[in-house]
């Protein structure tokens, strides 16, 4: 499909921070994807906890699989909608980059032991890890992405962060959208989690198929697969169950969007920009796609066997926190250039770099 008027269009990009040569091979929003996928936080993705803490099992999400998979649906519904396929590709594999080890029980203890500086948000991290912390290129610090690939990363903020952010922060004091492009990963990462959470949470032991029935989406989808197959095993079962939840859910996506497209008619991306949201689900699929959500959080992620791995976790941010505060010397060097001025925020980023084994391995010896 072509590129509509409401794409994001590399050659009208607003630009880098630091002013760089065009490639000769590759559009703005594909060498930004490549600097993303070259970094050391990306593979360290590999090393953290989506739901379950990565030494769990080998075959369960990481936050790696888990960016792997919002980029592969958001450019599925990129090129439906006539979006630009690389910049979703590219929002989608830096999202997460930001995470710290241990998935949400680890973002919230880091930010507990920030509240007297500044706190601590997952999101703002991914933007402080492509704008400031990788250290790969001689002509400055960061990844100096283009402005609509920093734009998409900075999904939610607060006003008072969005004032110290500069360009990137306006939207949120203005209250407008970022591009299509952004809003489709937002809404690729809710399709992705809430589906591979299911796979992982049944292929784990912590929900079974009857109780997954209880939800209206997957009964549905249940229904279509009892109708197709007579004898098929549980695992089969539940791979073809969740494939059509994800088909059924990016279909909507994608109608209830070209409606909305097709509503306000917008010429550009900054027209995009100052419309109301345009990525959505129908009202009915919202529904359901909240009643999962419902369903995961009690059956999974307050599930007493989840719940002990985040106490765990709890733990072992708060131990190395207290440590590296009271010993900066001991955070590695490389770490600290131009950064002493403020520890607290020093000791957030490195244990935020952290994955699961290394922090694991950290707090032991401690
Ligand atoms: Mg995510």
């Amino acid at each position: 499909m072509t590129l509509r008027p409401y794409a994001a269009d590399p050659s009208k990009t607003i630009g880098r921070q630091y002013p760089e040569e065009k490639s000769s091979t590759r559009n703005d929003f594909q060498r930004d994807r490549d600097r993303i996928i070259h970094s050391s936080a990306f593979r360290r993705l590999e090393y953290k906890t989506q739901v379950f803490v990565n030494h769990e099992g080998d075959m369960f999400r990481t936050r790696l699989t888990h960016s792997i998979e919002v980029s592969q649906i958001a450019r599925g519904i990129a090129r439906t909608m006539g979006c630009h396929e690389d910049l979703a590709e590219t929002i989608a594999l830096a999202h997460d980059l930001g995470h710290t080890p241990f998935g949400h029980a680890g973002q919230d203890a880091l930010n507990h032991c920030m509240k007297d500086y500044g706190g601590f948000e997952h999101n703002l991290q991914s933007l402080r890890v492509v704008d400031h912390l990788e250290r790969r290129y001689a002509s400055f610090d960061g990844l100096n992405l283009t402005f609509e690939s920093r734009e998409g990363i900075i999904k939610h903020c607060s006003l008072k962060n969005a004032k110290a952010l500069g360009g990137v922060g306006e939207r949120f004091i203005k209250k407008q959208q970022p591009s299509l492009e952004a809003q489709i990963v937002n809404v690729a990462d809710e399709i992705a989690y809430n589906n591979h959470d299911v796979d992982d949470g049944f292929r784990s032991g912590l929900l079974s198929f009857e109780s997954l029935m209880e939800n209206r989406l997957f009964h549905r989808c249940a229904d279509l697969v009892n109708k197709a197959y007579t004898n098929i095993n549980e695992d089969q079962k539940i791979n073809e169950v969740v494939r059509r939840m994800i088909h059924l859910l990016i279909e909507d996506v994608c109608y209830e969007s070209l409606k909305n497209l097709e509503i306000y008619q917008p010429q550009s991306v900054d027209e995009v920009r100052r419309l109301p949201p345009i990525i959505d689900f129908s009202a009915a699929m919202k529904e359901e796609q909240q009643g999962l959500k419902q369903f995961l959080r009690h059956s999974m992620y307050e599930h007493p066997h989840v719940a002990k791995m985040t106490k765990d976790a709890e733990m072992a941010i708060k131990k190395l926190f207290n440590y590296y505060i009271a010993n900066l010397e001991s955070i590695p060097e490389k770490f600290c250039i131009n950064r002493l001025a403020d520890p607290a925020r020093l000791v957030a980023d490195y244990i935020a770099g952290m994955t699961d084994r290394f922090a694991i391995q950290a707090a032991s010896v401690l």
